[in-house]
C-alpha cells in the first residue's frame, strides 16, 4: 500500500525519458564564420553534439519539427545520424554484468579476470563498479578499491588503484579521470580495457606492463560524473553536466570540466548561463564532484608526485596539451609533451588506423576555462596533464552515440598509445 501511495505521488514529477527520434545530426563546416552560422541557427531546435565547443565547427542535432527550416540555411554538413533516435536503439540493451566472482563466493582466494565479454556491451553504473571490484579480486596483492568521495546525489566516485613490486604509495603517480561529461559513453569502457590490461600484463609477465606497474602507481577512476552518467540512462542519453540545481534557474546541472578553481573565470572559456551546456558554477569549485576531485588529486600529488593525468573524453580523436585557458601561455616543458603526444597518436594509428590530432587545448580546439589539465598541471603540479577524446573523429559518424562494437577497438588502439607512452617518458 505505501510503495502504491509512493508512486502515485511521485509519478507526476517523474519526467519522461527524452526521445531523440527523428532529430538529425550534422557535423557544420564553418572554417571562417561561426558567429554567423551560429546567428542563422537562432530559429532552429537543436541540441549540442559537442564535447568542446570550439571555432572549427558545430556538431548539432536537429528536431524533426526544424529540420526543413535547417536544410534550407543551406549549410555545408556532413551528417552524423540520419536518425539519432535509431542509432541510440543501436546501442542496444545494457547487458547486466553477472560477476563469476560473487556468485561463486571465493572470498579471499584470487579470482580470474573478469569476463571479456564485458566489454560487448554498454553498462549500468553498479555494473563498472562491480566490474573494478572483480578486477581488484583478480590482482588482490597489486591493487585496491579506493572511493574519493560521493558525488552530490550520493553515488561513490570510485576508482582501482594499481601497483607495483614495491607496494602502494611509493612511486610517482598517473591519474586518468572518466566520464566527467556523462553522455560520453566510450570512455569508461575504454578506461576499464586499459587498467584490465594493466592486470592481465602483469601478471602474464609482459616486459612493458611490469616495468610500468613498477615504476609508477596508477588510479584509475572510469565514471567521474556518476550522477550525470546515470541520468543519461534514466532520462536523457546526450546530458553532459552533473545533475546540480541551483536557486537562481530552473535549469540543472553544472560543467564539472569548466568548474576547477584555476583560471576559472576567464572570459570566453566557458559559460556564466545555468542552462548552457557549458555553465562553470557559482564560484570556482563549487561542484561536490570537482571538490573529490581535487583533493583527491591534491592528496596523491603531495604524497607521490605526479607523472602524468588523462582526462578520458569523446569525441573528435584528440590529445589535448595544457594550457586551455590560455593561447600565448605555455607549459614550460611543452616541446617534451609535443614529442610525446606525437609518440602516442602514431602508435595509436598504427593499431586501427585512426588518427589523432595532438597539441595545446587552446590552440587546437578553442579556449577552455576551469579545465581538469590547466589544473593538474599548474596547481597539483603533473609533469603531463592531458585531455584525450576518443573515437569517432570530427566529421565521422556517430559523434557521442556509436555502438558498443567500438569499445574493444577504442581500448586497444589507447593500450597501444599509452604503452607507447609508458615506454618513452
Ligand atoms: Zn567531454
Amino acid at each position: 500500500m505505501k510503495v502504491f501511495a509512493l508512486l502515485g505521488l511521485a509519478l507526476p514529477f517523474v519526467a519522461a525519458k527524452v526521445s531523440y527520434d527523428g532529430y538529425k545530426a550534422f557535423h557544420i563546416d564553418t572554417p571562417e564564420d561561426f558567429d554567423h552560422v551560429e546567428a542563422k541557427l537562432q530559429d532552429i531546435n537543436y541540441v549540442s553534439m559537442a564535447c568542446e565547443s570550439n571555432h572549427k565547427g558545430f556538431d548539432i542535432a536537429v528536431s524533426p519539427e526544424s529540420l526543413a527550416a535547417f536544410e534550407k540555411l543551406g549549410l555545408k554538413v556532413d551528417v552524423l545520424h540520419e536518425d539519432l533516435g535509431a542509432d541510440i536503439a543501436l546501442e542496444g540493451t545494457l547487458s547486466p554484468y553477472v560477476s563469476a566472482r560473487k556468485e561463486a563466493d571465493v572470498g579471499l582466494a584470487a579470482a580470474a579476470l573478469p569476463d571479456l565479454s564485458y566489454f560487448n556491451s554498454y553498462h549500468q553504473f553498479q555494473d563498472h563498479l562491480d566490474f573494478l571490484d572483480d578486477l581488484q579480486a583478480a590482482f588482490p596483492s597489486n591493487s585496491e578499491i579506493f572511493t574519493a568521495g560521493n558525488s552530490l546525489e550520493g553515488r561513490p566516485i570510485q576508482g582501482i588503484h594499481l601497483y607495483g613490486a614495491s607496494g602502494p604509495g611509493t612511486k610517482p603517480a598517473i591519474i586518468w579521470h572518466g566520464t566527467v561529461h556523462a553522455r560520453e559513453w566510450i570512455v569508461a569502457p575504454t578506461v576499464e580495457y586499459m587498467a584490465y590490461k594493466l592486470v592481465e600484463g602483469y601478471q602474464r609477465g609482459d616486459a612493458k606492463v611490469k616495468a610500468a606497474l613498477n615504476s609508477y602507481d596508477f588510479y584509475i577512476m572510469p565514471v567521474v560524473n556518476p550522477d550525470g552518467f546515470t541520468y543519461t540512462q534514466s532520462g536523457d542519453r546526450l546530458w553532459r553536466k552533473n545533475r546540480q540545481r541551483r536557486s537562481s534557474s530552473s535549469c540543472v546541472g553544472t560543467d564539472v570540466n569548466r568548474n576547477w578553481p584555476y583560471q576559472w573565470n576567464i572570459p570566453g572559456g566557458s559559460s556564466t548561463n545555468p542552462c548552457a551546456e557549458t555553465y562553470r558554477g557559482a564560484s570556482a569549485g563549487d561542484t561536490p564532484e570537482n571538490q573529490v576531485l581535487t583533493n583527491h588529486t591534491l592528496s596523491v600529488g603531495e604524497a607521490q608526485g605526479i607523472k602524468f593525468y588523462v582526462d578520458w573524453h569523446a569525441f573528435s580523436q584528440l590529445i589535448l596539451l595544457p594550457y586551455g585557458y590560455s593561447c600565448s601561455a605555455k607549459v614550460d616543458n611543452l616541446s617534451k609533451q609535443m614529442a610525446l603526444a606525437k609518440g602516442v597518436s602514431q602508435a595509436i594509428k598504427a593499431v586501427n588506423g585512426l588518427d589523432f590530432v595532438y597539441g595545446p587545448t587552446c590552440e587546437t580546439i578553442y579556449q577552455t576555462a576551469g579545465g581538469s589539465n590547466d589544473w593538474v598541471a599548474d596547481i597539483a603540479g603533473a609533469e603531463l596533464a592531458w585531455a584525450v577524446e576518443l573515437r569517432p573523429g570530427p566529421g565521422g559518424s556517430g559523434g557521442f552515440v556509436i555502438p558498443p562494437s567500438n569499445i574493444i577497438p577504442s581500448g586497444k588502439e589507447n593500450w597501444a598509445g599509452m604503452l607507447r607512452l609508458f615506454e618513452t617518458f
